[in-house]
């Protein structure tokens, strides 16, 4: 998120792989992946590729973690050291922590936790290549293989980013719009309430330029829930 560049990443609302300004990228899903876990997902969301695995709800070890009332939604968010152009480090990191956490807390808002007291509901989250936004698709990800899992959830949570590239504001930035974009706005929501449990923004927008990308944004998360629910009605076990 430079915001400096001599590339032109807009020309007469064309972008450089050729979307609109309102244009997601490509996505499909698909539930039930993974025979050993729980619940799972694979996610191709343009050049991003996502796997989501779910564990439990199981007995919350180390024990001392354990909430007696509710269960603890624990997401795992990590990125393959074969996942982006230079090889990346394996293992966590501050960017991979910080991601594991907004997602834990953006899923524990729609999971039925008073139901398993004391459980742990596990989530990993596997970005096979990233090509930026991954915590949007890796969330959309661990939210359907919750789903997958049969985990009690007040509904979906769907996510989408949007942001500011050259003079305009556009939705779902891909990796040389992130890179030299103006601003980055992830959101997630729960469609079926309009409720918002994630909102982040990197780079500088102004009042109105910040509306616009909430609501492209928004009207993206509403489109990737509609992908969701179709994935899930076609789960073949
Ligand atoms: P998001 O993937 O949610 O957009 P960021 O804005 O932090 O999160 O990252 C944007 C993109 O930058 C990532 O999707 C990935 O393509 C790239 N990226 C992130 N971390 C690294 C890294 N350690 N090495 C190389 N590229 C990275």
């Amino acid at each position: 998120m430079s915001g400096k560049s001599d590339m032109k990443l807009i020309d007469g609302g064309v972008r450089l792989d050729g979307r609109k300004p309102d244009e997601l990228r490509e996505i499909r899903m698909k539930v039930g992946v993974l025979d050993n876990a729980q619940g799972s997902a694979y996610l191709e969301w343009g050049n991003n590729k996502v796997l989501a695995g779910v564990y439990g709800p199981r007995e919350m070890h180390p024990k001392r973690l354990q909430n007696p009332t509710e269960a603890t939604v624990r997401v795992t968010y990590n990125m393959a050291p074969f996942s982006v152009d230079d090889r990346k480090r394996p293992g966590p990191d501050r960017r991979s922590v910080e991601i594991s956490k907004i997602c834990s807390e953006a899923l524990t808002s729609v999971v039925q936790t008073h139901m398993y007291p004391n459980a742990a509901i596990d989530v990993f989250v596997e970005i096979l290549q990233a090509d930026a936004g991954t915590r949007c698709a890796g969330l959309t990800a661990a939210s359907i293989a919750l789903a997958d899992a049969g985990i009690p959830m007040k509904d979906l949570v769907a996510s989408c980013a949007a942001g500011k590239i050259g003079e305009e504001v556009v939705v779902d930035l891909m990796k040389e719009e992130d890179n030299y974009g103006e601003a980055d706005v992830p959101l997630a929501i729960v469609p079926r309430t309009g409720d918002v449990v994630l909102l982040q923004m990197d780079g500088k927008l102004s009042e109105e330029e910040f509306n616009k990308a909430f609501d492209l944004a928004y009207e993206g998360c509403m489109k990737v829930y509609e992908i969701q629910k179709k994935a899930l009605s076609e789960v073949q076990k």
